[in-house]
């Protein structure tokens, strides 16, 4: 298989790269190409992408030109850690959207036709359970919970438009993981986050497609 995965230089992304490596071809995207420097042990294709900016997704979409996608895994994002209302800012507002919501969107439209060039046809988005109104008991944190919820509905949509095209798409939620921007405190390390996503997307189907889930597979509240 062909897998894209966004964000993969360091956290969840160099973990799912490290782990599809192994038996897949790897295309993995980094935005600080220093960033990559972990990608190095692997055997990966590595290409620059920076989600805030259009021209990026498009040079990216022509880079890979025809190549097949079989997987497309959404992993970059972005945590503006202002937890409280007397702490939002626009422009972290605006750019979380960027990162979180809008751009994976636009990534989504520029390689839609070398992810219809395979059987596979597996489009896969780390959201959050901050993403989750149903779960908000604490609030704060608006731009990131927003940009989340953004993207859980964005995703909903694609599951519904690209069903009739045999795309399935899987939204999860990885688990509260030791990556910097899970920080030392999280719950789960990165193996066991990745071994539970990508159960999720081994198991990821018609039936499962659009569902807001747990990286251990409970469905979440939207
Ligand atoms: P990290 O902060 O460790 O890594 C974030 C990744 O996103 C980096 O590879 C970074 O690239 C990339 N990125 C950030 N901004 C951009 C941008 N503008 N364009 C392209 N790439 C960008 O995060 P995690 O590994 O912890 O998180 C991965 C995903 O999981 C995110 O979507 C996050 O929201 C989600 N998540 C994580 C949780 C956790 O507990 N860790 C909990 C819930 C959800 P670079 O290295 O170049 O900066």
């Amino acid at each position: 298989m062909n897998i894209l995965i966004t964000g993969a230089g360091r956290g969840i992304g160099l973990e799912l790269a490290a782990f599809y490596a192994k038996r897949h071809q790897v295309i993995a995207t980094v935005r600080n190409p220093r960033h990559g420097e972990a990608l190095g042990a692997l055997r990966v294709q590595v290409q620059h992408l920076e989600l805030t900016q259009h021209q990026s997704i498009l040079d990216l979409a022509k880079t890979l030109g025809d190549t097949p996608l079989d997987l497309i895994i959404h992993n970059a994002g972005v945590l503006h850690a202002e937890s409280d209302l007397d702490e939002v800012d626009a422009f972290n507002f605006a750019h979380s959207i960027q990162v979180n919501s809008l751009g994976p969107l636009l990534l989504t439209q520029a390689l839609l036709p070398n992810l219809l060039a395979t059987p596979t046809r597996k489009l896969v988005f780390i959201s959050s359970m901050m993403g989750s109104m149903g779960d908000n008991g604490s609030g704060g944190y608006y731009s990131y919970r927003a940009s989340k919820a953004a993207l859980n509905a964005v995703a909903k949509s694609l599951a519904v438009d690209l069903a009739g095209d045999g795309i399935k798409v899987g939204l999860y939620h990885p688990g509260w993981v030791q990556t910097d921007m899970g920080g030392p405190r999280a719950l789960i390390d990165t193996q066991s986050c990745v071994a539970g996503l990508t159960a999720r997307i081994q198991e990821l189907d018609a039936a499962h497609s659009g569902r807001f889930l747990n990286y251990d597979g409970k469905p979440l509240p939207w």
